[in-house]
């Protein structure tokens, strides 16, 4: 395992350097400009929500500024994003913020409405800088991808200290999701470019079963079958055994196959020869 991990760190890590989204509250550690991002982002595409998050943040800079808006307006400007309840919860949010403060609800934000585990470990890691896995939908995918695992949450209790030692939470996390929409994605993932892909679990196994070794398989086996049907019209399992060099009973399974295909025939009298 510990060669998977180290494996995984080094190379997401390099791999985001180059790769990364350049949001704007990437950069900072304002739990407010956390908050209206991971908000407006639930169920919408980071480009999209980045769009509602610049008008959001020119209009309401902190959630004092935000909790003396009417509804009307707070509905207004969100506008066509969609789930509005999302910015009912993030009205109702900015009020109980502006009493009670981040640094007062500091490690548990879920006092706020709407605020999930979730949203929860993504305010500690890019606000606090807390050593925290974020585990939204990418993060989940890659890693039960990589190390083919069925038991998440034990799998990260257990190896979370391991995972995020010499690199900032807010990096690797970051990684993961940018790394979870561009190529590792849902459907069709982009094995072939991805820097994890010479580790990672589910594309070995999956090659793996694809590459039956040829030598003496059962595909090359019934080719060499067709073969010398082709040449010699019709012939007996017993001959072919003898051709083959390989066991009776053998052959039978391979014709059988290649008669449930439609390859062949096998007579009354137990010749197998080409299908006409
Ligand atoms: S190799 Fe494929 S399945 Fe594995 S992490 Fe990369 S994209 Fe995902």
């Amino acid at each position: 395992m510990k060669t998977e991990i180290d494996f995984f760190k080094k190379n997401i890590r390099s791999w985001y350097k180059k790769n990364n989204r350049n949001f704007s509250w990437r950069k900072t550690n304002d739990p407010w400009k956390i908050y209206l991002i991971e908000v407006l982002s639930q169920q919408t595409q980071l480009e999209r929500a980045n769009k509602y998050y610049k008008k959001f943040i020119l209009e309401y800079p902190n959630p004092e500024k935000m909790a003396l808006a009417s509804r009307r307006k707070i509905l207004n400007l969100w506008s066509g994003l969609g789930y509005n309840n999302r910015a009912i919860r993030m009205h109702q949010s900015s009020k109980i913020l502006n009493t009670k403060p981040f640094e007062d609800l500091y490690p548990n934000f879920m006092e706020l409405p709407g605020v999930g585990e979730y949203t929860n470990s993504a305010l500690l890691s890019f606000a606090y800088g807390e050593k925290v896995i974020t585990v939204d939908t990418n993060v989940k995918r890659i890693l039960r991808r990589y190390f083919k695992i069925n038991n998440l949450d034990k799998f990260i209790e257990k190896n979370q200290k391991d995972l995020l030692s010499y690199s900032n939470s807010r990096d690797f996390n970051q990684a993961l999701m940018d790394l979870g929409s561009k190529i590792c994605t849902n459907r069709n993932p982009k094995c072939s470019i991805c820097p994890l892909e010479k580790q990672c679990m589910k594309y070995i196994k999956e090659e793996t079963q694809k590459k039956e070794p040829f030598q003496n398989s059962n595909r090359q086996k019934r080719g060499q079958i067709i073969k010398i049907l082709i040449n010699a019209k019709k012939v007996t399992s017993c001959e072919l055994a003898k051709k083959l060099n390989i066991k009776e009973h053998r052959v039978k399974k391979l014709i059988k196959d290649l008669e449930r295909d439609g390859f062949i025939n096998i007579s009354k009298n137990k010749y197998i020869e080409i299908k006409s």
